[in-house]
């Protein structure tokens, strides 16, 4: 059995960060494993508070972990701290791992930062280029490019500044633009992914699609095969999505 492993935040409610990333790997028939990175108290309205996990100690469950299984892919997600995001790449770089997938989580959707003020920054320059593919949303590939994304033009440009950065492939999400839900990939030519935007709000889709990007990468897919496949997967779960507690919907897999 392929397995995937992914380095992440731990959420509460279920819907976003390490317990979604397991959820979408187990859904793909892939073994999952996890390192908690950073401590959330959320549910389904909104982040409250974060905390770091101790970057010694997340170096010591990735250290232990890979001295008994070698994940054929990793996800990487909220990493919260500048010493999270050093003690991932020294990590990434010392085993020389393979596919690679980071969504560069930065804020929430409910407004809270999820990283300290320098890590936009850190992991451009030492995450980005072990990366297989990236996945920003519109928000964040707004800051990571320093390029402001209003239509489809401008996530070009991103786009191609991003990919300067040193990761093999970029998708920009578009969930979050207005007019149709279109993804754009770049691997030196441009391609689209296009999808129905599905009605309401949702929590945790950025996480969603990277892990289920990674599962793919893991069960031996290349990144345009895998992305095809995890946006089909995303309408879906648009689709079966549940609403328990009084705020945004989960995805319910
Ligand atoms: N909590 C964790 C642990 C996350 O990793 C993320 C996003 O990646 C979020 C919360 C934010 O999710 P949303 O954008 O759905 O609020």
């Amino acid at each position: 059995m392929k397995t995937a492993l992914t380095i992440a935040g731990f959420d509460p409610s279920g819907g976003a960060g390490l317990q979604q990333d397991l959820k979408v790997f187990n859904a793909f028939g892939v073994y999952g494993m996890s390192a908690v990175a950073a401590l959330t108290a959320q549910n389904s309205s909104g982040v409250a508070s974060v905390e770091a996990v101790d970057s010694k100690f997340l170096k010591k469950q990735l250290e232990v972990l890979i001295s008994d299984i070698v994940p054929d892919a990793t996800k990487v997600g909220m990493l919260f701290s500048a010493g999270n995001v050093s003690a991932v790449a020294s990590f990434l770089k010392k085993y020389r791992l393979k596919n690679i997938v980071l969504d560069p989580v930065i804020m929430s959707s409910s407004g809270m930062m999820l990283v300290e003020e320098s890590v936009p920054e850190l992991i451009r320059k030492k995450i980005f280029p072990l990366c297989t593919v990236i996945t920003p949303n519109i928000r964040e590939a707004s800051v990571l490019s320093g390029i402001e994304i209003t239509g489809i033009r401008d996530m070009a440009k991103a786009a191609v500044v991003l990919k300067g950065f040193g990761p093999e492939q970029v998708i920009i999400t578009g969930g979050h633009l207005t007019g149709s839900a279109v993804d754009m990939r770049y691997d030196g030519t441009f391609s689209y992914l296009k999808g129905r935007r599905a009605p309401g709000t949702y929590h945790g889709t950025g996480c969603a699609f990277s892990s289920a990007l990674a599962a793919l990468l893991a069960a031996g897919n290349d990144v345009p095969e895998a992305a095809h496949i995890a946006k089909r997967f995303m309408g879906r779960s648009f689709r079966k999505s549940v609403s328990p507690g009084k705020g945004m919907r989960l995805f319910s897999l």
